[in-house]
């Protein structure tokens, strides 16, 4: 089997609630999506995406992958896809890092190589463990008032698990958490995520003031070594997210015990292949973990939800339904979504039926 045509394309993803937003005025109104198709000689078509999360989140930008994808793609046509671990090799001779740029690309060959297998993605990724994981969603930054009244709501929707975003100025984050904290039920996991936006000391006087609160620390600082500091005088769980980066970071995290859980996403890593690898080595170094992303619609989600039930449920934190985020369509047959859980949907590969009209024009078409 080779590949022999390479589309991509790029759509912007408005959300459904307005701004998403981060401490220190951090923001974005959309994803800004990059999807790629990429079709073998005997007509099997594989699907992958990939959106930044604007350009402040990580060291990635839409413009860039459009650029890298244009660069990358003359490569790949002619190429094994189903050969994963050279098809990434290949990736990774011809252009030298920037991981995020070959993640809707290496998305596509697994789609691809399930579908032409006729396997879920999520039995290539090792099994499904269950039927569902648990979503949570999040209460972006805002006022105490405005992020309780957000809470609130998402509580109404039936669901378990939410994340609030600190990470601002101190005083003020521990009083958006209180009033958060103050209108959720008992028993509500709170995850508190500054999204590496403190110095250690900041970090303490948040964990000192708030410590009668249930709640898990995400990534306060940038470094491992700000956060380890901050760890070594936390009486809270903790998770990194930003600075999973690499797999020598997440040897680092488990050496150093830095963390009890981590967050892998998809972009950041550089696809399924190298999310997979470092879910796998996590869980058999005993660390929780979430598989999500920095954006995408229905191609992106059916992949973190593949990704997610493959992920053993007792290692498993919990998973993000990105295309009830977003005004726009982009396939049927999407990941199912039950009260505050998500599957995957049913048939080989990602499984979802990607509709070509939704996604506009593309802005590459390669024929070998
Ligand atoms: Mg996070």
């Amino acid at each position: 089997m080779k590949i022999k045509e390479i589309k991509a394309y790029r759509m912007l993803q408005p959300f459904v609630d307005g701004p998403y937003k981060m401490s220190k005025g951090r923001h974005a109104d959309a994803f800004d999506s990059i999807i790629v198709a990429l079709t073998s000689d005997d007509g099997v078509t594989g699907w992958g995406e990939m959106a930044p999360l604007g350009t402040f989140y990580s060291a990635a930008f839409a413009a860039g992958a459009e650029a890298g994808v244009k660069e990358i793609a003359p490569h790949l046509l002619g190429l094994d896809p189903r050969a994963l671990t050279q098809f990434n090799r290949r990736m990774d001779i011809v252009f030298k890092g920037h991981p995020y740029i070959k993640s809707a690309i290496d998305m596509a060959a697994w789609d691809l190589t399930a579908r032409a297998a006729d396997v879920p993605l999520v039995t290539m990724l090792g099994g499904s463990d269950g039927d569902m994981a648990e979503l949570y969603k999040v209460v972006t930054h805002g006022t105490p008032d405005s992020m309780a009244a957000h809470a609130t709501r998402i509580m109404a929707e039936g669901y378990k698990r939410i994340q609030v975003k600190v990470g601002g100025d101190v005083h003020g984050d521990i009083e958006r958490l209180a009033a958060v904290a103050g209108v959720v039920p008992k028993g509500t996991v709170i995850f508190c995520d500054a999204n590496a936006g403190w110095t250690p000391f900041q970090a303490r006087q948040f964990a000192d003031a708030s410590r009668a609160i249930d709640y898990v620390f995400e990534q306060p600082c940038v470094t491992i070594d700000d956060n380890m500091s901050v760890r070594r005088s936390l009486d809270k769980p903790m998770v990194l997210d930003e600075s999973v980066e690499t797999l020598e970071a997440l040897l680092e995290i488990h050496r150093r015990g830095a963390a009890d859980g981590v967050t892998l996403k998809i972009a950041r890593l550089g696809g399924v292949s190298k999310t997979r690898q470092l879910r796998d080595l996590a869980v058999d170094l005993g660390l929780l973990v979430t598989v999500e992303d920095t954006g995408g619609a229905e191609i992106d989600t059916a992949a973190m939800a593949h990704l997610s039930l493959s992920t053993p449920v007792e290692r498993r934190l919990h998973a993000i339904a990105f295309h009830e985020w977003v005004t726009v369509r982009t396939a049927s047959n999407m990941p199912p979504v039950v009260g505050s859980q998500m599957g995957v949907p049913k048939g080989p590969g990602l499984a979802i039926d990607v509709v070509p009209d939704l996604i506009g024009k593309p802005f590459l078409q390669l024929k070998a």
